[in-house]
């Protein structure tokens, strides 16, 4: 049976104090959630401090991006080894804000997320339509593509280690929701052709995220969809109690 796991990606927000003052306040509100898995996605900053001040509890963290390299001349970068040198569990890999400002590509993606899989990372691999895509009718083109380049010569066996979300461009940041059943049609879909893909068996225990203006409010409904099984949630993700609402509504 597959996972309901609720996921922050923080962005480029919070400092290293900023983050500590976070845990301090969000651990104890979460401490006894049963319900769903909770990663908290950190800029690279503030990352050693939320391993810290996460460790022994029922969060784990996420970089939100990573080098596929493990070392070399690649300035301003930073790479798997130094990840797992600190103690982190996920890496969120192709947000489309990385597809957008920093030209990463499917083939790009797809190289991060065997790296990450290679030395025991868990990417968080992000995926979805932009606006006109969807105007076009080609928001299942897109995510078909998406899907099979950014998981190209990924073995059934390791999918037990990817989280998928579907988050589509023009829900992200926006207040504009898709609707619980726009997403449930695209997640549904997204389950179909990880049938095709990898199996029935494995399609049925990938969880898929859904992500873009997730909020307190809307989250339980998104969630209750059949093929929706958490979300990666941004500017709602920065507030404790917000969070927390999310995170129980999983
Ligand atoms: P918002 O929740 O701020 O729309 O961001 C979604 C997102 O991009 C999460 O990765």
């Amino acid at each position: 049976m597959r996972k309901v796991i609720v996921a922050g990606n923080w962005k480029m927000n919070k400092t290293a104090k900023e983050a500590g003052e976070f845990f301090a306040e969000f651990k104890p509100l979460v401490k006894d959630v049963k319900n769903a898995g909770i990663i908290i996605g950190a800029p690279f900053t503030a990352l050693e401090t939320a391993v810290r001040e996460t460790k022994g509890t029922n969060i784990k963290i996420a970089a939100e991006n990573m080098n596929a390299k493990e070392s070399g001349a690649y300035t301003g970068e930073v790479s798997p080894l130094m990840l797992k040198d600190l103690g982190v569990e996920y890496v969120i890999l192709g947000h489309s804000e990385r597809r957008e400002y920093y030209g990463e590509t499917n083939e790009i993606i797809n190289e991060k997320v065997k790296s990450a899989l290679a030395h025991d990372l868990k990417p968080i691999l992000c995926i979805g339509e932009k606006l006109e895509e969807r105007e076009a009718n080609t928001t299942e083109d897109v995510v078909k593509s998406q899907i099979i380049g950014g998981l190209k010569d990924v073995t059934a066996d390791q999918m037990a280690n990817v989280i998928l979300a579907y988050e589509p461009v023009w829900a992200i940041g926006t207040g504009k929701t898709a609707t619980p059943a726009q997403a449930q049609e695209v997640h549904a879909f997204i389950r179909s052709l990880l049938t095709d893909l990898f199996g029935a068996q494995v399609a049925e225990n990938v969880t898929v995220q859904y992500g873009g203006s997730m909020n307190d409010g809307n989250a339980a409904e998104l969630i209750a969809q059949k093929d929706i099984d958490g979300g990666l949630v941004g500017g709602a993700s920065l507030v404790p109690a917000k969070f927390t609402v999310i995170v129980k509504a999983g």
